[in-house]
């Protein structure tokens, strides 16, 4: 079989990627651009990291678009893309346990100030301030899909009171409390001393953290962004941080990635960066994810963790 792998790797990573696949996947020819376009009646497999717009034209019998990445608001911005053909986003349980992870890393460090003493030791400031209870925090989780769930659940059972938000009713959660809709919002920021936001970015969540939402939040209460940089108004987060009216904001992903060397989030004091690296896609498992759909769609079996191109997701 030829697949069609197009990514914007560097050559070390597109070496881990190649093995890990050719492992999962070793009936697999895998093939460039250039080559899949000069045996293009052939490919009717993309698998697909970033792939530069454009870039998956040219092929006639294409049947299915494996995302590498769990986001897939770049793929869905070419004009291009092939009408039709079945988007299907990587879901891996080790991508979602890494979230939860980098998740309860923010929310613990907020609670308990670590991140303020990091910035007390840089000033050689002793002193020592008071400690709440986890069940007295308030988390709220915006975004309940593979990830939000996954970091709502473990913030839950280290005893924060969770409260998640999603698009609908229908999210099934265990230890914490859930809200849907548009309207559920508003009550849901007033009460957060600390938002989550694991959101995917679409034309409904593009600049949903805008200095009216964020005006929302009680004083001293904390952003966690690890969704995508778009979804926050980084001017209006800016003012607010600046203003007192928010603690301190941990971010992960950016409205420019790399985020530019001059950009102000990087020496803010408040503000703690990270290089979108909150969730990795280990090529290990995400390899076996791919077999594994690559496989159902040759059976013809109902494809999982299909892309609603019309909601963006
Ligand atoms: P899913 O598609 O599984 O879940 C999306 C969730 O968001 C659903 O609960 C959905 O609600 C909710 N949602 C979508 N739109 C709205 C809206 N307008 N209002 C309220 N809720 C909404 O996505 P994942 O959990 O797998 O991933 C989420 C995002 O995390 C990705 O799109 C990506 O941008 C980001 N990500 C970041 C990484 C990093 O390293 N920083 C790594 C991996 C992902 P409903 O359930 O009702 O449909």
């Amino acid at each position: 079989m030829n697949i069609l792998l197009n990514e914007n790797f560097d050559a070390q990573e597109r070496l881990v990627w190649r093995a890990a696949l050719s492992a999962a996947l070793p009936e697999v020819r895998w093939l460039d651009g250039a080559a899949a376009r000069a045996v293009a009646q052939t490919v009717r497999v993309a698998v697909v990291a970033n792939p530069a717009p454009g870039s998956l034209q040219g092929l006639p019998r294409l049947e299915l678009i494996q995302s590498l990445w769990a986001g897939v608001d770049r793929l869905l911005a070419d004009p291009t893309l092939p009408a039709g053909v079945p988007i299907v986003r990587m879901v891996d349980p080790a991508l979602s346990a890494a979230m939860a992870e980098t998740a309860l890393w923010a929310v613990l460090s907020l609670h308990r100030g670590f991140f303020r003493y990091a910035r007390l030791q840089r000033e050689a400031r002793w002193a020592p301030h008071g400690q709440r209870r986890a069940d007295e925090v308030c988390v709220a989780v915006l975004g309940l899909g593979q990830m939000g769930r996954a970091a709502a659940q473990r913030i839950a059972a280290q005893g924060y009171r969770v409260q998640g938000w999603s698009m609908g009713p229908g999210v099934a959660a265990t230890g914490f409390g859930v809200v849907h809709g548009e309207a559920a919002l508003p009550p849901l920021l007033a009460q957060a001393d600390i938002v989550v936001n694991l959101l995917p970015l679409t034309p409904a969540t593009a600049g949903l953290l805008d200095a009216a939402r964020l005006s929302l939040l009680p004083p001293h209460a904390s952003l966690v962004n690890l969704g995508r940089g778009a979804q926050v108004v980084e001017a209006d987060l800016l003012a607010a941080l600046d203003a007192g009216r928010l603690r301190h904001a941990v971010l992960d992903v950016f409205r420019e990635e790399p985020l530019p060397a001059n950009h102000p989030f990087w020496r803010h004091p408040r503000v703690t960066v990270l290089p979108h690296v909150a969730a990795l896609t280990d090529p290990r498992s995400a390899a076996a994810v791919v077999a594994a759909n690559v496989r159902a769609w040759a059976a013809g079996e109902t494809l999982n963790h299909r892309v609603d191109r019309a909601r963006g997701y």
